[in-house]
This record gives structure tokens, C-alpha cells and sequence, in this order.
């Protein structure tokens, strides 16, 4: 990560932070709101009950002169004062219908001397109360005005003459409002104070990190200097096998080639018969025995070259299907081919591949070999070859034999790896085979696939990628 992505990470985490505060601070903003709401109206609703005590007794049956209407407003205001609250009123309806009020802030007495001031655009919901509520009913709403910021609570009452009349108070809740504000900047000031405090310990984190990131690309450089003089001694180590596997299979195969000659000349008895029979069963023996060794020679030969890519693919358009017919003819030829029934299946037209033909005949022949190795006399031998249904070129060599248990399926690929059972101790072989097969197919960018049932017979599929076969406009 470089230090522009690193800078907007933080950034990123500071307004996360920012906003979570701020969510946080106005949630508690609005419970505190709900709370100080209900209390404020528990607090009405005693000071609303308690009104008619400040009021004389019979104050609304009988007319006042201006000098009660005056003290009544005054003890009002006085009450109201103590008790915290804005204005304390009480409301009746007038004769003519409108609703008149007493209220500590009146102090126009003269105008209306009989029933106290005029209560202009009363709320419905107050002109409901004082007609239709019940006794004692009480109603409470949030007023905004001009004058402010009020919650209004009223009960209905009744004089001793049985007139009906609101007691109510006005709580300004600016004041209230205004501290619940300062304290939620408070507790925000307390949140960004919090975060200044905890920056150190982060500082100190990320300062251990760089230090812990420096001594980890330090370890990294070391490790990849070691493995890279490991790679080059390995390197070197290959290309000394390589050179050497190389020059004795030419030293070997020199004396080898002399030991087959001259060995099968004597089998033969090319030069005259042989007086001892004992001789001529020995040199038979000394032929097979040298083939065999050449053979092995060649296969270490072939897998050292594949496994250490120093074998050069000599790839070539080539006709698979001509590849096969000239192995199934080489195959007819082994001694115990006659015995089984070999069956081909090759696709009408099929495209050519670009594969190195050396090779793939290669595979081809191990593949075939092994069928007819391991397929008891009477048993078949399919070969099919074809395009598959995803557009791969493949070819299967499908027997009726001895079969290879599951447990040994995965092993078989590995070189010198023999699955021991009677054909084996019967037939020679390297145990080279397949794991050359499997070096060619992955060399080819291919697929080898198995598939076999003890005493039921095996299956061989390879698949050769798309890309090598040829198209209509003769490339790939
Ligand atoms: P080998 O020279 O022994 O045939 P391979 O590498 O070709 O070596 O095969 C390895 C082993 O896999 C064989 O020894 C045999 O046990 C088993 N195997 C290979 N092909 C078949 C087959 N068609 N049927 C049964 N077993 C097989």
C-alpha cells in the first residue's frame, strides 16, 4: 500500500469515527429530549392542579372589581416565578361566547374588568376541553410562537357554583432546549478530546507496524537471496546430472550396442552353429538382458531431459491418426500381441495437431505396450481417437485386463513405480513408462486421465488442448 492510499485509509477512519460520534451523540440527544419532556410534564401537571389554590375562593362565580383581578394576576406571576414556570393562567368562556383568561402576565385590568383579558385564537383543543371535558381531564401541547418555545398543560375544573374553567401553566422550553444543545456539543467536545487521547497509542502502533513491515522485507530479501543461491546450486546441480546422465548413457550405450550385436549374432548362430546348446540359451539371455538395459538407458534418458526442460519440443502439424497406425502396426508385431483382439476407432477427417510426433508416438506406444503387457491371451484392445464434445483432441487406449487397485491409481505415474501382481513378475519393465507418458502430456500443455477396475480392465485418456489443433485456415 503506498503512502497516498495509507493517508486517504485514515481519512476515511477519522470521518467514520466523526460521523458514529455525532449518531451517537444525537441519539442520546433525543432520549434526553423524551425524558427532561416527561418530567417537565409531571411537573405541569402538579403545578396545573394547584393553580385553583392560588385563586380566591368563588373567583370565577362573582364579578371582581380591577383591585382583585390585579392581585389575583399578581399572585400568579408570583407562583409562577417560584415555581420556574412561565405564565400561570386560568381560562373560562365569557357570556358572549369568547374565552376570557387570568394570567400572570395580565396587567391590563381596566379594559376588562369582569372577566379578566381576552383569550384571542385559542386552540381547539382547549375550546374542546372546556366545554366537552370530563373534570380534572387534562390536555397537553408544544406551542411555537413569537414568544418563545412552550409546552402548555390545562385541567378542567369546576367553581363551587359549577362553572367550568381551565387551570393551565406555560413551561418555556427554550431554556430547557438550549441546555440539552450545550450539553451534547459537550459530550461531542468529550469524544474528539477521547480520540486526541487514544492518537498516541495509534501513532505508537503504526510506528511498530513500519518497523515490523522494514524487518519483514529485510527477512524477505535474505530468504529470497538464500533460495536464489539454492536455485542456482540446484541449477547447477541438474545441469552436473544432466551432463552426466548424458555422457554415460553414451558411454554405456556403446558397449551395449556391441553386447546386442554380438549377442544376437551368437543367438542367432550367425557365424555356425554352436557345439554347447547351454551357450546358445545363455546368449539369448545376454540379448534380452542388454535390450532391456537399453531400453531403461533410454528411458532415464528421455524423463532427465523432460524433467529438466532441456528437452526441446520439436512440434510439427502433425496427423495423429497416421502417428497411431504406424504404433498399432509396431504393436502387432510384439510376441504376445497375436493372442489379444486390438480394435481402433479413429474420427473420419480428423484435424491435425501441432505436437512433436517423436513423442507423441512415444506415448503412444507405452500406452499400447502396457494394454497388451497387462491384458491376459483372449482379452481386446480398443484405441479410440476423436474430438471431444468440449473441442479437446484426445485419444484413449482402453484394455480388458488385470486392472490397477484404486489405492495404486496415483502411484503409477511416479517413476520406477510397479504395481506388483503376476504380469509384472512375468513381463519386464522399467516402471519409467507412464511417468514419461505423463512428462510429455504436461510438456504438450496436455491432460492424462485413468480410469480402471481390478480384473476388469483400464482405461488411458489424454487430452491435448485446444490451441494445438489446426483450424480451417490452417493455424491453431
Ligand atoms: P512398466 O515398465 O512397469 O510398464 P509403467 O510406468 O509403464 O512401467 O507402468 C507402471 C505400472 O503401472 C506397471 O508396472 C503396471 O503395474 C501398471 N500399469 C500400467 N499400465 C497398465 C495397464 N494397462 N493395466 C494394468 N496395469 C498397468
Amino acid at each position: 500500500m503506498n503512502t497516498h492510499s495509507s493517508k486517504k485509509l485514515w481519512v476515511i477512519a477519522y470521518l467514520i469515527y466523526i460521523i458514529t460520534v455525532s449518531l451517537v451523540v444525537g441519539i442520546e440527544y433525543h432520549a434526553s429530549l423524551k425524558k427532561t419532556l416527561r418530567l417537565i410534564d409531571e411537573k405541569l401537571t402538579i403545578a396545573i392542579k394547584n393553580i385553583k389554590y392560588i385563586l380566591p375562593a368563588g373567583y370565577h362565580d362573582v364579578e371582581v372589581t380591577p383591585q382583585e383581578y390585579r392581585n389575583v394576576t399578581r399572585r400568579l406571576t408570583e407562583a409562577s416565578y417560584d415555581t420556574g414556570f412561565k405564565f400561570f393562567y386560568t381560562v373560562v368562556k365569557g357570556e358572549d361566547g369568547n374565552l376570557y383568561e387570568a394570567s400572570s402576565s395580565e396587567f391590563d385590568a381596566d379594559e376588562h374588568p369582569q372577566y379578566y383579558s381576552m383569550y384571542e385564537n385559542p386552540d381547539p383543543m382547549l375550546v374542546r376541553l372546556l366545554k366537552e371535558g370530563k373534570k380534572d381531564e387534562v390536555f397537553f401541547q408544544y406551542n411555537r410562537d413569537r414568544e418563545g418555545d412552550h409546552r402548555i398543560g390545562c385541567i378542567k375544573e369546576y367553581s363551587f357554583a359549577g362553572k367550568p374553567f381551565l387551570s393551565c401553566a406555560d413551561y418555556d422550553m427554550s431554556v430547557m432546549r438550549r441546555e440539552l444543545r450545550v450539553s451534547s456539543v459537550r459530550q461531542l467536545i468529550y469524544y474528539l478530546l477521547l480520540l486526541l487521547c487514544v492518537y498516541p497509542f495509534i501513532w505508537a502502533y503504526r510506528e511498530a507496524s513500519k518497523f515490523r513491515q522494514m524487518q519483514l522485507e529485510h527477512d524477505v530479501r535474505c530468504r529470497t537471496a538464500e533460495l536464489g543461491f539454492a536455485l542456482k546450486t540446484a541449477e547447477r546441480a541438474s545441469q552436473t546430472k544432466s551432463n552426466f546422465l548424458a555422457s554415460m548413457s553414451h558411454e554405456l550405450r556403446t558397449p551395449l550396442n556391441a553386447i546386442i550385436g554380438f549377442s544376437c549374432a551368437m543367438k542367432d548362430e550367425a557365424f555356425g552353429p554352436m557345439q554347447n546348446k547351454q551357450y546358445l540359451e545363455y546368449a539369448g539371455h545376454i540379448h534380452t538382458s542388454g535390450e532391456h538395459l537399453l531400453t531403461l538407458i533410454n528411458d532415464i534418458l528421455d524423463l532427465s531431459k523432460l524433467e529438466s526442460d532441456k528437452e526441446v519440443l520439436k512440434a510439427q502439424w502433425t496427423d495423429m491418426s497416421a502417428v497411431l497406425k504406424e504404433c498399432l502396426e509396431i504393436v502387432g508385431g510384439y510376441p504376445t500381441a497375436g493372442e489379444k483382439k486390438i480394435e481402433e476407432k479413429i474420427s473420419y477427417n480428423l484435424p491435425r495437431v501441432y505436437v512433436d510426433a517423436r513423442m507423441m508416438k512415444q506415448v503412444l506406444l507405452n500406452l499400447l505396450s502396457n494394454a497388451i503387457k497387462f491384458t491376459p491371451a483372449g482379452g481386446t484392445i480398443s484405441v479410440v481417437m476423436g474430438l471431444s464434445k468440449e473441442g479437446y483432441f484426445f485419444f484413449k487406449v482402453k484394455d480388458t485386463g488385470i486392472g490397477i487397485p484404486s489405492d495404486k491409481l496415483k502411484l503409477i505415474f511416479e517413476p520406477f513405480t510397479q504395481v506388483e501382481n503376476v504380469m509384472t513378475r512375468h513381463h519386464q519393465g522399467t516402471g519409467l513408462g507412464l511417468a514419461l507418458v505423463k512428462q510429455i502430456i504436461k510438456y504438450h500443455k496436455g491432460e492424462i486421465k485413468v480410469r480402471s477396475e481390478l480384473n476388469s480392465g483400464t482405461e488411458f485418456t489424454v487430452f491435448l488442448p485446444v490451441e494445438l489443433i489446426e483450424t480451417k485456415d490452417g493455424r491453431s
